[in-house]
């Protein structure tokens, strides 16, 4: 850990930004494993919300603040003081067993089998049954409607009583050239952006074709995420937000369901490519479906500690890492149903505890810091945006949010990236204070993967907050890009929110522990500053921010 401390030290002399107040100070490598181990652990279930598994990932994290140092800093209570919790209300939706669906093709019906050729999402609309009988199926391209970049693939048609088979990613990922960024994903390309339309446009339903690379992960991600429970925000009217079927279609089926219409997947694809799209019809075929939902309130809950500041403590850093996966689910090959994201993302939850001892231990900073384990981020980012929504501390005056998203286990990296490239003066700062550890920016390498929408920094960025999501890098000491690419592939394929994201004695979380302690530099460095990081010019997200300027003296 020497070297690490070092490198620290000589951060401080290049950027001279403020006093060297991690001097001495370390993240133990050993600690992230322990808390890895333990959240991870098949006792604590998945970690799935509103679970048994919930409960004492809550307890051990609220165990943790208080043993490393940290400051009760969620719910103001009656009292005046602080909780250790932010209560997170949420809708929970359940799918009961079984799911009928089948479609009709010339007269003949076939059945199909939740989690084989579709996964359907549990209804979010509040109706406690969705019946959809034969209704027409219709493919809507990529499903997209963007005035600013005069595009509109619906055209007018009209999908009311219609099912939408719908394209993932946005048009120009296959071209790599076009008005929606080229390989790099826009918000138009997120399946959440799909479903959303789908109620804009009055739909039955939205099913969203699964292709690996516009999506960016196999069938096994799709089927996982979406066939188990999902949770909402509270909404005063559903159906505006959801439309009944929300669903995911594997492509094999798909192919064959256009051929059975007479029509060319492939070549329809190429023409919803461009902006003379029109929706298509697909003649002789409907669809059908009978699902029962279970649908209740829940309250989970997001986990915070606090350091106040010593000399500005209304101004927040916020650290955030997601303490919730996916909880327990559809058995794997070797009958294993637990969800253990020892990697996604008990790992990042551990680097958000240590960086907490580290920082309770160094001099106290003039701006405060805020430890925040949400919830719900493998429900969509449910717990950032329920606290983003409803602040404990005022956005105006929260100066950045730095999220951990899955540590490094592979050993320390060359480089380091953060998901989505953030147009952020912050990032040019963790840049600087990365070079003190002989560490270099590399883009993100999966720019059509829409990182920037899949973390929980995006809940906060949307509402105008300076935030990244940092993410450990692929060229590591030991191996290089080589090494680094073949682990990270193997992972997405193998064990990416699949049962098999366990903790392993293999993994080298010495890398990890050099960018907690990364992090903490930088955070330590802004809270001992008067700056405010900024969005850089042409980003989404700095007029929002512009809107509470007045906020920040
Ligand atoms: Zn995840």
């Amino acid at each position: 850990m020497k070297q690490f401390l070092l490198a620290g030290a000589s951060a401080w002399a290049v950027l001279a930004l403020g006093p060297p107040a991690t001097a001495g100070v370390s993240v133990s490598a050993a600690k992230l494993a322990d808390h890895i181990q333990i959240m991870s652990s098949d006792a604590f279930e998945g970690r799935g919300p509103a679970t048994a598994g919930e409960v004492k990932t809550v307890k051990y994290l609220t165990e943790q603040f208080q043993a490393v140092g940290l400051q009760p800093g969620g719910d103001l209570q009656k009292d005046g003081k602080r909780a250790w919790t932010q209560d997170v209300p949420l809708a929970q939706f359940d799918n009961k067993d079984p799911i009928k669906v089948s479609v009709t093709v010339g007269g003949q019906v076939q059945t199909w089998t939740q989690g084989d050729q579709v996964a359907i999402r549990a209804p979010q609309t509040g109706a406690a049954q969705v019946s959809v009988k034969d209704a027409p199926v219709v493919f809507v391209g990529y499903g997209v409607k963007a005035s600013e970049r005069n595009w509109d693939d619906f055209k007018g048609y009209d999908l009311k009583g219609k099912i939408a088979l719908v394209l993932v990613n946005d048009p120009d990922f296959e071209t790599g050239e076009g008005d929606f960024g080229g390989k790099a994903m826009t918000y138009y390309g997120r399946w959440t952006y799909k479903y959303e339309e789908a109620a804009r446009q009055g739909a039955v339903g939205f099913i969203v074709i699964h292709e690996t690379a516009p999506a960016s992960y196999g069938w096994n991600t799709v089927k996982n995420s979406n066939t188990n429970t999902v949770f909402d925000i509270i909404r005063q009217d559903p159906t505006k937000d959801h439309a009944p079927i929300e669903a995911w279609i594997q492509r094999d089926p798909t192919v064959a369901l256009f051929k059975s219409a007479g029509l060319d997947f492939e070549a329809l694809k190429k023409l919803a490519q461009t902006r003379d799209f029109k929706p298509v019809a697909l003649t002789g075929v409907t669809f059908s479906t009978e699902i029962a939902v279970d649908a209740k309130k829940i309250v989970s809950k997001n986990v915070v500690g606090l350091l106040p500041g010593t000399k500005h403590p209304e101004d927040k850093v916020v650290y955030t890492a997601h303490w919730d996966h996916l909880g327990v689910g559809l058995a794997d090959a070797k009958g294993d149903r637990i969800y253990n994201g020892a990697l996604d993302n008990a790992s990042g939850t551990a680097m958000l505890i240590e960086i907490g001892r580290a920082a309770a231990a160094q001099p106290r900073t003039e701006r405060s810091l805020v430890f925040l384990a949400v919830t719900a981020e493998e429900k969509g980012l449910l717990g950032s945006e329920y606290y983003a929504a409803n602040p404990l501390y005022p956005l105006g005056t929260t100066v950045a949010n730095i999220n951990m998203d899955g540590a490094s286990i592979y050993g320390p990296s060359k480089d380091f990236g953060t998901s989505g490239d953030a147009p952020l003066t912050l990032q040019d700062d963790l840049i600087e204070v990365a070079k003190g550890y002989n560490m270099t920016y590399s883009p993100d390498p999966r720019p059509g993967a829409g990182s920037f929408f899949r973390s929980d920094h995006f809940s906060f960025a949307k509402r105008g907050v300076p935030a990244i999501s940092f993410g450990g890098g692929q060229d590591l000491v030991n191996g290089g890009k080589a090494r680094g690419e073949a682990l990270q592939k193997a992972y997405t394929t193998e064990k990416y929110h699949q049962p098999a994201d366990e903790y392993s004695p293999d993994w080298d979380l010495s890398g990890a522990a050099r960018n907690a302690d990364m992090l903490l530099v930088l955070g330590t460095q802004i809270a001992n500053s008067r700056k405010w990081p900024e969005w850089k010019a042409g980003s989404e997200f700095k007029a929002e921010r512009d809107k509470t300027a007045s906020a920040r003296k």
